[in-house]
């Protein structure tokens, strides 16, 4: 199987520049998917506490380093959030933590020093505060999670995050259809006319064009599947290329529209999305 390209991050580390996404994938599904996916060629699945899937994940890790698939060396696994996990009051709002999110930086230093992770790194954080943080701490984040495609490229903080030293990763790279706040008015990237049109043209499915296009852009992406079809193709993106007129008219198509908004704690002192953020 041919080498899979990686991206070094600051912390001297490499990660592979597609892994599997698994947000949303049921326990009982995500075991077959993260073994397709390590059957297919990925070394990087993108996990976290808040999925409620973690153990199935680590089983379906467990069973393809005994059949001699893979070495645990070989993977890259990414995990979020420490403590439990949305609590709420009697009346339904969250309750929040006090916490400055530089304080929680510096106890993740802690854990790289103390070797119980390799690389850490932030989610949906902005310019200002990744800026706090390398002010303030001492280990730069290594990658800054955030969600990207063609309807929110987030390209001014790509820049930033490339000034800075710090990777980005795109989350939700396929518009993510399946979140469950979706409606019907919101635009659905994968129908958008444009990529599609790319797409018949070079004979490629929609996804990977969206896949391609974080790739040529240098940025890591976690597209999701529970299919193990899907999960294949979408990792048969190394064989094509997007020319340069495909990569504007693709990065053209954003409209700022944000899935994963978190609205709900827009209140939060800290909800990173404000134009005027400045916490
Ligand atoms: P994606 O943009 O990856 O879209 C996933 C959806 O696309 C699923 O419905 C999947 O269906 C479908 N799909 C996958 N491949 C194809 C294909 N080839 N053709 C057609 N449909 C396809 O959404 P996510 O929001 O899940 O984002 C990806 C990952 O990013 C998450 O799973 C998670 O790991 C991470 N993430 C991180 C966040 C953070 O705050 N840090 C927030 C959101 C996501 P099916 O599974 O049925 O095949």
């Amino acid at each position: 199987m041919a080498a899979i390209p990686k991206v070094t991050l600051n912390s001297g580390k490499t990660i592979p520049i597609v892994g599997l996404g698994t947000w949303k994938s049921k326990p009982g599904e995500v075991e077959t998917a993260v073994k397709a996916a390590i059957d297919a060629g990925y070394r990087h699945i993108d996990c976290a506490l808040a999925y409620q899937n973690e153990t199935e994940v680590g089983d379906a890790i467990q069973t393809k380093i005994n059949e001699g698939v893979v070495k645990r060396e070989d993977l890259f696994v990414t995990s979020k959030n420490g403590k439990g996990l949305f609590p709420k009051d009697e009346a339904g709002k969250f309750i929040y933590s006090d916490d400055d999110y530089v304080d929680t930086w510096k106890s993740m230093e802690k854990i790289q020093q103390e070797g119980l992770a390799r690389s850490i790194g932030v989610s949906n954080f902005n310019e200002h505060q990744i800026d706090r943080i390398i002010k303030e701490c001492s280990i730069p984040p290594a990658n800054n999670q955030v969600e990207s495609h063609p309807y929110l490229t987030n390209e001014k903080l790509l820049n930033f995050c490339k000034s800075r030293g710090v990777s980005m990763t795109a989350y939700s790279p396929l518009g993510s259809p399946d979140r469950p706040w979706a409606t019907a008015n919101d635009p659905v990237v994968m129908e958008d006319p444009k990529l599609k049109e790319i797409a018949k043209r070079l004979d490629r499915s929609t996804a990977q064009v969206l896949i391609r296009y974080q790739i040529q852009r240098g940025v890591i992406v976690v597209p999701k599947s529970v299919t193990p079809s899907r999960i294949e193709s979408n990792f048969k993106v190394f064989d094509f290329e997007l020319s340069d007129d495909d990569m504007q008219a693709i990065g053209a198509l954003n409209r700022d529209v944000r899935g994963c908004h978190l609205n709900w704690v827009s209140d939060h002192k800290y909800w990173p999305f404000r134009k005027d953020y400045s916490e």
